[in-house]
């Protein structure tokens, strides 16, 4: 029997000190806390132990508390802390890395969110081009940090939102009138968004693998015409990287699909779990980076490129180059979803999983979305029944019934079996609503 004071207790104190109990709305929807993890599995205050499918929302890649990458912080912490002078323990060898692996990486600055990384961007963008606007995908999140340029929250893509309606332009309104949204995959609205408003567009931001309502493509040849839209018009084709960076392939979504941006914004499995992201790209846009002075834009953060953040991502990257981790990822990826999709059939429920490499997305509809208007009627009755089920099996997903999940390196094949399993059990839940 745990000696912890019971999860639902822990909850109500924190809710007496911290708004909402947790510090960031992701963490809410569940009842339990978690005390402990390692590899794929997770502990709550209660002693069950849980298949880890969240993984922190895309930053442990490797394995909780994998042990190489915690030994090498710990190195760097016994070294030198922070120095706030020059370039920090580590700063250099791994932007040496992220520019050999990732396509559009010249330089790179580091940060310490992702959050972070996108402003970055839309400044650079904006001092680049002089322009302020900036076009971005419907439903797609791009971070808080200048919320209503980069913008769009997912709280408010409801049924109901004004983004869901269509001007006489056959564009979506704007948030504010720095933004103009698009339908993620409607190559008819691109191009007119930018014949309307290309000369004006400082930046356009693209996840380029939607994960920000579960597993979207991007259709044949979308990505392409963006990026030949962005030429043509000046405007900076910016590649938000946070989810699929160091998890699609070591290069990012980037290296699957050949499409070079020209900047990216990157972060979450670069470091399994440390706070590190960054802004990587052309050398002609990266070093508008450089000064206070006009028309110039600068980077500064008191634990930007920190010596614990370096070491992790050093560590991080070094053993998934030497492992083939995204290979193994993968595989993992396909018996998965295979496994999925076949419990889907002997069950009947009407729903479909879709997703790539680590990740993958379960929808309660008949076809895979191809945008985030097509994911408004999904069965979210049937999702929370199936999420329950499975947490009552001890497999942890999202509670949201778009939502994305993905696996980590240290997760076997008997694990995914078993998920397998209990997943059949969660679709019957379903079915049965
Ligand atoms: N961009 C994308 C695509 C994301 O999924 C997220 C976070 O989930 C962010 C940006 C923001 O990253 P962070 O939470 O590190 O600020």
């Amino acid at each position: 029997m745990s000696t912890e004071t019971p999860s639902f207790q822990q909850w109500e104190e924190a809710r007496k000190v911290i708004p909402r109990g947790a510090s960031s709305g992701h963490r809410l929807g569940f009842e339990q806390v978690f005390v402990k993890a390692k590899g794929a599995y997770m502990w709550d205050r209660e002693g069950n132990q849980y298949l880890d499918f969240l993984n922190a929302w895309g930053p442990i890649v490797l394995g909780h508390s994998d042990s190489r990458v915690n030994d090498a912080v710990y190195k760097s912490v016994n070294t030198c802390d922070l120095t706030g002078v020059g370039p920090q323990l580590g700063e250099v060898e791994l932007g040496e890395k992220i520019t050999r692996l990732m396509p559009s990486a010249e330089k790179v600055a580091f940060c310490t969110s992702g959050t972070d990384a996108t402003m970055h961007a839309s400044h650079i963008a904006r001092a680049v081009t002089g322009r302020m606007k900036v076009l971005k995908f419907h439903g797609s999140y791009h971070g808080w940090s200048d919320h209503v340029a980069v913008g769009g929250s997912r709280a408010g893509l409801t049924k109901e939102s004004p983004l869901n309606t269509v001007n006489s332009a056959g564009l979506h309104p704007a948030v504010t009138g720095d933004v103009i949204v698009v339908e993620w995959n409607d190559a008819e609205g691109l191009r007119a968004a930018f014949n309307a408003h290309g000369a004006e567009l400082a930046a356009a931001f693209a996840e380029g693998y939607v994960h920000s309502y579960g597993c979207v493509a991007a259709a044949p040849g979308f990505l392409e015409l963006l990026r030949d839209l962005c030429t043509q018009h000046g405007t900076i084709f910016v590649l938000d990287e946070v989810k699929t960076g160091f998890r699609a392939a070591l290069g990012g979504i980037q290296e699957v699909t050949g499409v070079t941006p020209d900047l990216t914004a990157f972060g979450k499995a670069v470091a399994n779990g440390f706070s590190l992201a960054g802004l990587a790209g052309r050398d002609e846009f990266m070093d508008h980076l450089g000064a206070y002075a006009q028309n110039e834009v600068t980077i500064d953060g008191t634990y930007n490129a920190n010596p614990y953040a370096m070491a992790a991502g050093n560590a991080t990257l070094d053993i998934m180059e030497s492992e083939n981790t995204i290979g193994r990822l993968y595989e993992l990826g396909e018996r998965l979803r295979e496994g999925y999709a076949r419990a889907i059939v002997d069950t009947g429920v009407e729903a479909v999983v879709t997703g790539l490499g680590s990740e993958w997305a379960v929808y309660f509809r008949a076809e895979a979305p191809r945008n985030f208007r097509d994911t408004l009627d999904v069965n979210t009755d049937r999702y929370a029944a199936y999420q329950q089920s499975l947490m009552k099996q001890r497999v942890l997903e999202t509670t949201a019934a778009t939502g994305d999940r993905r696996l980590n390196a240290s997760t076997t094949n008997d694990d995914i079996d078993a998920a397998i399993d209990a997943v059949r059990g969660a679709f019957a839940a379903a079915a049965s609503i």
